[in-house]
């Protein structure tokens, strides 16, 4: 086996049980090896600390699969992380019950570049590194054998793996597309998932708990759902009780599914939902001038800042949305923000968000702070995986 040799005093991290290895401490490789390939990686003393997917192109050099330099990185290994991950979701009484629910948040899971999420009997997996894309079979096998489920389709088409040296591929890799459209019921509503063309592996299933929240908080209230994609916001609300739920999403697709899903939920006030195709950016502005209020306005952006090289411009979206979501709130009303940008802490998340309500003059306060659910687990080595952040503020 080749192995890569850390420069001196670089492992500390490692010690941290942290996966990463950037170029910028990577001594050599000594030995061949293909992209994807196991290595061991060692200290510039000569330790080795760790097994690694080599990644040749991309600036993460190598993600750990075992901190156990011993334990060999074969199928059997896929099999343990695979059916660990399963169990961890299985022993949280929230979760075991999902029909949607990711069954892997990959480093937080220990499978560096792996994501599975299932919804019913068909499993979605997106691998986006190097390692990943090499142990696709046996990836595949193990969530067969563990889940049971028959049906497993690829949607590696995130831009990510360009950076790997990947090429985006999606398919059944078992199984065929099922006869009817999968759905799944999330808090008692149903909700379409379309794998093959809907964002990331068809749903965000991150922001299950927040969607029950706004249910919980809705009776009676008149709701602004911003980005509300397929309407899982927005049917919550629908079902909580709110008295109109206006929903905004520049993406037409994404507005014909919302439709389809409220059809899906007889049971919802359809009459209550009104939907329109807009940029998030200029309908709020429209509505102030308008002098509309809203009781509750959510704002889910789309990621503005992958990385922290983009959190300045990212900055100035967030605060202008937020800034005229404050503006629409009526008083007492409450503002639902979030942003699953990398590039933006908690910190200056909450940041950026006082400074839009203190240049609305407007007393605010922080009544909740939110984040994605248990099946996206954080691990305490890997604050990367923390993307999602909420805030539930209440203004004066
Ligand atoms: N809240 C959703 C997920 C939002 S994803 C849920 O719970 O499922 C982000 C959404 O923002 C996408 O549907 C995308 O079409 C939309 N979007 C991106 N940029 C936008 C813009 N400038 N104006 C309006 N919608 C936008």
């Amino acid at each position: 086996m080749a192995q890569l040799i850390l420069q001196a005093g670089k492992e500390k991290s490692l010690l941290r049980f942290h996966p990463w290895l950037f170029a910028g401490s990577v001594d050599e490789l000594e030995g061949r090896a293909r992209p994807g390939d196991t290595v061991d990686v060692a200290t510039a003393s000569g330790k080795v600390l760790a097994r690694a997917a080599w990644s040749p192109s991309s600036q993460i050099r190598a993600r750990v699969w075992s901190f156990d330099p011993d334990e060999s990185i074969d199928h059997a290994f896929f099999k343990r992380r695979v059916a660990a991950a399963v169990a961890r979701r299985a022993s949280l009484p929230a979760l075991r019950e999902q029909q949607g629910v990711r069954l892997i948040h990959a480093e937080s899971d220990g499978l560096p570049g792996v994501i599975a999420d299932r919804y019913g009997d068909t499993v979605v997996i997106q691998l986006t590194s190097a390692g990943a894309d090499k142990w696709r079979g046996a990836i595949v096998d193990s969530l067969h054998r563990v889940t049971g489920c028959a049906r497993i389709y690829e949607r590696s088409d995130s831009e990510v793996r360009g950076l790997e040296g990947l090429e985006p591929t999606s398919g059944w890799l078992l199984g065929d597309a099922p006869a009817n459209e999968i759905t799944i019921d999330e808090n008692g509503v149903r909700m379409a998932v379309d794998v093959v063309s809907g964002h990331k592996t068809g749903f965000y299933l991150d922001q299950r708990d927040n969607r029950r929240l706004l249910g919980e908080l809705a009776r009676d209230k008149r709701v602004l759902n911003c980005f509300c994609y397929t309407a899982g916001f927005s049917l919550q609300a629908l079902a909580g009780g709110a008295t109109e739920v206006v929903s905004v999403d520049s993406s037409g697709p994404a507005l014909v599914t919302a439709q389809r899903n409220l059809a899906l939920n007889p049971q919802l006030a359809a009459e209550r939902a009104i939907w329109h195709e807009a940029d998030v950016f200029t309908d709020l502005r429209e509505r102030r001038k308008a002098g509309e209020q809203f009781d509750i306005v959510v704002l889910d952006p789309p990621k503005f800042a992958p990385s922290a090289h983009h959190a300045e411009r990212a900055s100035r979206a967030y605060k202008d949305i937020n800034l005229n979501g404050f503006r629409l709130l009526a008083p007492g009303g409450l503002l639902m923000t979030y942003s699953c940008s990398g590039g933006i802490g908690l910190e200056l998340f909450q940041k950026i968000v006082a400074g839009a309500a203190r240049d609305t003059g407007r007393t605010a306060r922080i009544v909740q702070r939110l984040q994605g659910c248990a099946d996206h687990p954080i691990d305490l080595a890997f604050p990367e995986g923390e993307y999602l952040k909420g805030l539930l503020v209440q203004v004066d």
